[in-house]
């Protein structure tokens, strides 16, 4: 299994940086996590549109799921041009605007997950937590092959996510603010709380992510590695992580 990182910025793209969006491979299979702003046009770097027929989108803030509007829209010319045989197959938090909006386009289709979900895709298997923040949110473990991705999307800080992460191979842990500020009201960790989460839940490598649009971004990752965990880099755009 390995992951590559489309984007990485919270709340809005950068300058040829994308928000939310990680790609998923194993042998031929593709799984694309979120879908922010940026992340189609970057996405094309790495693979064909047409070869990914599965997204999951962790929840409905503009930087997690924007693109997936342009998405549809690709499958519909593309399955046209004779370019696309499947269906795009939208994955999210169960949510009546949101399915029609996918089904009102041809060729896609909408499924809901929750807590309590266990969806079999392709080669991986995927459980979800619930999170912490201001809408419907889910972390999400992805199993294959005897390795696991934990992706934490956008949440406060629970000792829950300890146990859901547990020794994972990859940890995308969320880390929007610096240590010291307060992610109790905007829903988000610090790099301490992030760093607390590598080291508790003894995860073997760690990703920073839903990265500030201000500051020293090193000052994150010395602050995370300072609760115990030394295997954390920043998230960068079009990093590829071989597990
Ligand atoms: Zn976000
Ligand atoms: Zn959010």
């Amino acid at each position: 299994m390995e992951c590559r990182v489309i984007g990485m910025w919270g709340g809005f793209p950068k300058k040829n940086g994308p928000c939310s969006g990680y790609l998923i491979q194993h042998e031929d299979f593709s799984l694309l996590i979120d879908c922010g702003s940026g992340v189609l046009t970057e996405l094309q770097n790495y693979a064909d549109l047409n070869n990914i027929n599965h997204v999951i989108l962790t929840h409905y803030h503009y930087d997690h799921f924007s693109d997936i509007g342009a998405y549809l829209f690709s499958r519909l010319v593309n399955t046209h041009l004779g370019r696309a045989d499947e269906e795009l197959c939208v994955y999210g938090p169960e949510d009546e605007d949101m399915k029609k909006q996918v089904e009102d386009v041809a060729y896609s289709r909408f499924a809901s997950f929750n807590e309590k979900s266990r969806l079999e895709i392709g080669p991986f298997i995927c459980t979800f937590m619930k999170n912490i923040h201001p809408v419907e949110t889910y972390s999400i473990k992805i199993e294959c092959d005897s390795k696991s991705i934990i992706f934490t999307s956008d949440t406060s800080f629970t000792p829950d996510l300890i146990s859901f992460a547990a020794n994972a191979d990859l940890l995308i842990t969320e880390c929007s603010l610096y240590e010291g500020m307060d992610g109790i009201a905007s829903g988000h960790m610090t790099s301490e709380q992030a760093g607390i989460l590598a080291y508790q839940s003894n995860a073997k490598k760690v990703l920073l992510t839903h990265l500030p649009h201000y500051g020293d971004l090193n000052e994150l990752v010395v602050s995370a590695k300072r609760q115990g965990n030394e295997n954390i880099v920043l998230a960068e755009s079009g990093m590829l992580i071989q597990l």
